[in-house]
Formats: structure tokens, C-alpha cells, sequence
């Protein structure tokens, strides 16, 4: 297994983290007031200078609008830009854009690339996925029962959608609709586009998330379609495909979730060294000096190597040996470095101390926002369930 960085990809990643700490990191604290209009501002701004500098989308292959030179690649460049929760939008690979783009490269049509691919790969369109339902179990997706149902030559949607990431300002969304009741549980749903400016659709509010409600991408929202049409060809993929287009969906969206993790618990262990270096706890020590706080450093810093290794060496199976070779890893990671994520940003929050609590550090918003990593995208449960099977059965 090889993941040496060859110096062009090592020049594009320094490229990039110096326009993380140049453009991003400052704009933070625009962004945890809540600023949101003069945060818009900022953000596209910087779109404009990483397009500038070609960096823009390393997601997508440059025949679809981007600079993706591989899986290994996307995920180290996943990992920097996840230091900052700005960092994928000002390189234009956030999540959901990011997986629907990559969607509609393998399975789009013509039409649907050219009028929602194109537009979405060059920053102009936002998107937003709405699978979960308030009312069916997120965790097992073949209970949905939001349904579109083909009258001529348009689908009738109906249902209600929340946790729908970044729908506040969307232009449309991926959703996953039951298209085929009477089939096998796992062909009964198909993903549809949706443009959000349909009649009958709505946006019911923006969720707050442990006090904080979020706006336009930076949100997750509660969303209802009521006799809802949009043209037949608006399907992506077959009928019936909903499950397995969700599941190739899954792949790169997984490693990019969980390097972005990483990237956090690397940004959450440097504040924490820096910080505990500097606090005096004595006239002639600083924390740094103190052992039970060593100890939680070299815990973080065990733990997110391994962590680590674990995503690239999965994110490498991927790229070598294709999805299904690495199919348990793909579970393993998601709840590993999930749980790493929460510890190492404990810890740094612990450190801090009070200061820690307030919205004066970026360590606040990881530790409020990024608990739901155990959550979305599949709890921890339903992983270790799946991939406990899998070892019992080998
Ligand atoms: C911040 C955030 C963003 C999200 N973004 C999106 C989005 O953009 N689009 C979208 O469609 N959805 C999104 N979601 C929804 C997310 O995918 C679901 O919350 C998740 O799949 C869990 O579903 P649920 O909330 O219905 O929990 P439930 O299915 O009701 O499960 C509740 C809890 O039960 C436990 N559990 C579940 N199954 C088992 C089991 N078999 N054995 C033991 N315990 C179990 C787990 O601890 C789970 O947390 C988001 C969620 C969050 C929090």
C-alpha cells in the first residue's frame, strides 16, 4: 500500500491550508455570530481566489469542472479543508453538493447534467438531499413512506422530509421517494430532482441544532411536498434504484465525512498543545507540565493516527480494488472515527477549560455540531451491527 504524496499533490495541499489560515480561519468568527450576510460575502469571495488558483472542486474529474486526481488525493485534501467548517464550501465540495454532483456524473442524463450538474459543479446552484423522514426511522431507510407517483408525464410527490442539510436557499433537491410500493423492500424507492421553487413544496423551518438554528448552507431544515409535480425525466438513475444509488453515493461521501473528521480532531489537538503551553497553572507550571493532561495528548494523538490510517487505507482499497473490496472498512471507519472525533474534541475542550464553553474558539461549534457525526449518515449501532455480521459470518 502506497500513499506517498507526490510533490505537485503536496504543493496543491500547502496551497490550500495557506488559504485556510490566509481567508478562512478568519472568517470564522464572522460565522459563529451568525453574521450571515456579510459571511456570504467572504465566502465567495475566496470561491473566486481558489478558483483562481485551481483548486477549485477536488471532487470532480476536470471533464466535469474539477481537479480530482484520485481517491487518496480527495482525502487528504478533505482532511485540511475539514479544519475549518468553511473550508469545503470555499472549495466547493461540501456535503450534500458534493455527493449529488458525483451522483449525476455516473448517473445522470444529458439534459439532467447539463441543467443541474453543470451549474451545481461551478458553485452557481446549491443542493440539498431529503431522505430522512420526522416520522419513519432514519436508521432503516426501507420504512420511508414519502412517495412520488407517475400521473402522465409527471411524478406526484408527497411527504415530509427533515434533517434536510443545506435545503435554507437550495435550488433543489435529491430525494429519495417511494416510486415502486409493491416491490422488494430494497427496490422500492427511487432519488427524483426537485427544484425548490416547485408549487407545492415547502421549507417548514430551519431545525436548531443544541440551541443554534444555523441559515442558507449552514443548516438543516424541515421540508413538506404537497401534490408536488416535477417532469417524468426528473429521475436520476432507474426506477427502483433509490437504495443502490444511496449506497455508490456512500462510498466517496464516506471517506470525505470521515477525513474531514480528522481534520478537526488534528485543528482540536494543536489548539489544545498550544493552549496548555501557555496557561499557567502554577508561578512555575503551565498545564503542559502536568501529566494527567500529557495523557490526554498522547491519547489523542494515538488515537487519530490510527484513525487515520484506517480512512487511508480504506479510502487506497477503494481506489485499487473498487467499492465492494472495501465494503466493512467503509462501515468500520464511519463509527471509529466518529467516536475519535468526539473524544479528541473533548479533550481539547476540557483543556480549555471555560474557555472552552464559549463561542470565543472554534472548539464550541465542533463539539455542539459534530456529535451528530455518530448520527447521520448511519448511527453507530447500525455500523458495528453490520460489520459484527460480516466478521461472524467470515
Ligand atoms: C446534523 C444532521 C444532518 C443530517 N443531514 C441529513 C441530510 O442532509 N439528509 C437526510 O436525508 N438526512 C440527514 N440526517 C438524518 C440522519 O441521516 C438520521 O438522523 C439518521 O439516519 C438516524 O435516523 P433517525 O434520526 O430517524 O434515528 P432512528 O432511526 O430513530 O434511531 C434512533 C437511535 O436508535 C439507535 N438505533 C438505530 N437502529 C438501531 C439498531 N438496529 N440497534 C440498536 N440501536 C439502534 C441509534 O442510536 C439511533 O441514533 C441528518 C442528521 C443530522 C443529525
Amino acid at each position: 500500500m502506497d500513499y506517498s504524496i507526490s510533490e505537485s499533490l503536496q504543493s496543491r495541499l500547502d496551497q490550500t491550508q495557506a488559504i485556510l489560515e490566509s481567508d478562512i480561519y478568519p472568517m470564522e468568527a464572522t460565522y459563529l455570530k451568525g453574521e450571515w450576510q456579510a459571511l456570504d460575502e467572504m465566502l465567495y469571495a475566496t470561491r473566486k481566489k481558489v478558483k483562481d488558483a485551481g483548486l477549485w472542486a477536488p471532487h470532480l474529474h476536470p471533464e466535469d469542472g474539477g481537479t480530482f486526481t484520485g481517491l487518496v488525493d480527495l482525502a487528504l485534501f478533505a482532511e485540511v479543508l475539514g479544519q475549518s467548517p468553511l473550508g469545503h464550501f470555499c472549495f466547493g465540495c461540501q456535503a450534500p453538493d458534493a455527493g449529488n454532483a458525483e451522483l449525476m456524473v455516473l448517473h445522470g442524463t444529458d439534459e439532467q447534467k447539463a441543467e443541474y450538474l453543470a451549474p451545481l459543479a461551478a458553485g452557481e446552484k446549491r443542493s440539498c438531499f431529503a431522505m430522512t423522514e420526522p416520522h419513519t426511522a432514519g436508521s432503516n431507510p426501507t420504512l420511508l413512506d414519502s412517495t412520488a407517483v407517475l400521473e402522465g408525464d409527471e411524478w406526484v410527490i408527497n411527504g415530509r422530509k427533515w434533517f434536510t442539510t443545506s435545503a435554507d436557499g437550495a435550488d433543489f433537491t435529491v430525494a429519495m421517494l417511494i416510486t415502486e410500493p409493491e416491490a422488494n423492500k430494497h427496490s422500492r424507492a427511487s432519488m427524483i430532482l426537485v427544484p425548490l421553487d416547485t408549487p407545492g413544496y415547502k421549507m417548514i423551518r430551519n431545525i436548531p441544532i443544541m440551541g443554534h438554528e444555523g441559515k442558507g448552507y449552514f443548516s438543516h431544515a424541515e421540508i413538506e411536498f404537497k401534490d408536488c409535480r416535477v417532469p417524468a425525466t426528473n429521475i436520476l438513475g432507474k426506477r427502483g434504484q433509490g437504495f443502490a444509488l444511496a449506497q455508490e453515493r456512500l462510498g466517496p461521501g464516506r471517506i470525505q465525512h470521515c477525513m474531514r473528521w480528522m481534520g478537526i480532531a488534528k485543528r482540536s489537538l494543536e489548539m489544545m498543545c498550544s493552549y496548555v503551553k501557555t496557561r499557567k497553572i502554577t508561578a512555575t507550571q503551565t498545564l503542559a507540565d502536568q501529566q494527567l493532561m500529557q495523557a490526554m495528548i498522547a491519547d489523542s494523538a494515538a488515537e487519530l493516527a490510527a484513525a487515520r490510517a484506517l480512512v487511508l487505507e480504506t479510502a487506497w482499497t477503494v481506489e485499487n480494488k473498487g467499492f465492494s473490496a472495501a465494503r466493512e472498512n467503509i462501515a468500520l471507519i464511519k463509527f471509529y472515527t466518529a467516536n475519535v472525533l468526539q473524544r479528541v474534541v473533548d479533550r481539547s475542550l476540557q483543556a480549555h477549560g471555560g474557555l472552552g464553553m464559549t463561542d470565543d474558539t472554534i472548539l464550541s461549534h465542533f463539539y455542539r455540531e459534530e456529535r451528530a457525526a455518530r448520527i447521520y449518515d448511519g448511527p453507530d449501532e447500525v455500523h458495528k451491527i453490520s460489520v459484527a455480521k460480516k466478521i461472524l459470518r467470515g
